[in-house]
């Protein structure tokens, strides 16, 4: 259900029930001339709304003003939108800490921009996995006080840690496409990857006149794209999500 439509009693179920609430997070960025900026962001939210068919999800509004960064292009004319990483940390803390107060318990924010090495870690997705963190400090400090890690109630943390019950996982960050695609799907920015993901999930952000328009070397493969390729790769991110957004 998309949050913003969801009426108190059912906002109350999905806590008792313990849905996934699913945080589309991305950007806006230049694509190459042949592809709306959104594409990072739209990604995430069609094949979540996909996903939403067959389980029961809370889908947030997505969020989409990431850390773009200047790499791929500067703004002028681009169309890229940079907002750095130490200004989104905070803000994702108290998204995150309000989450919390509400009574959610298993959040999730999606992300497909920069996501190829993603243990390291990009701007944006740190900010989250930082604002994240800080806000289950937070939250737990006020709900249990000072010493509550070391309090005889947590005698079985490390066990419960082995069986992934943890109190640090009532906040992540996962990308879209999981190190698991590598070498079965295209990754790239704005190339046949992404193009044909797009193709497959929302085609009106491609417009194959403008595929000649483009000079960057990362959109050479573009115009080889195709919604079935894309599809592959909705298929692959959707088994993704199964094993990532469990009750
Ligand atoms: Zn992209």
């Amino acid at each position: 259900m998309r949050y913003e439509l969801m009426l108190p009693h059912q906002i109350r179920k999905a806590i008792q029930e313990n849905w996934p609430v699913a945080l589309p997070l991305g950007v806006l960025e230049y694509h190459g001339e042949h592809m709306a900026v959104g594409m990072d962001t739209l990604a995430v939210i069609k094949t979540l709304e996909l996903f939403e068919k067959e389980r029961d999800i809370v889908m947030l509004p997505p969020f989409y003003y990431g850390a773009a960064s200047y790499a791929v292009a500067p703004p002028e004319g681009s169309g890229s939108v940079q907002v750095g990483g130490p200004v989104l940390a905070p803000f994702a803390e108290e998204l995150f800490y309000g989450l919390l107060r509400i009574g959610f318990r298993n959040i999730h924010a999606i992300i497909h921009h920069q996501t190829e090495n993603f243990v390291a870690g990009m701007p944006t997705d740190l900010a989250f996995k930082s604002g994240g963190r800080q806000a289950i400090f937070r939250f737990l400090e006020m709900e249990r006080g000072e010493g509550w890690w070391g309090s005889d109630k947590m005698a079985d943390y490390y066990a419960g840690h082995a069986e992934g019950d943890n109190v640090f996982n009532w906040v992540q960050v996962h990308p879209l496409m999981p190190a698991a695609m590598n070498g079965k799907y295209p990754f790239d920015h704005a190339g046949i990857g992404e193009t044909s993901l797009m193709l497959a999930l929302c085609p009106e952000a491609v417009d194959a006149a403008h595929f000649a328009d483009n000079t960057g070397w990362y959109t050479k493969s573009a115009p080889e794209a195709s919604a079935e390729l894309g599809q592959k790769g909705v298929a692959m991110i959707l088994e993704h999500l199964r094993t990532t957004l469990t009750g």
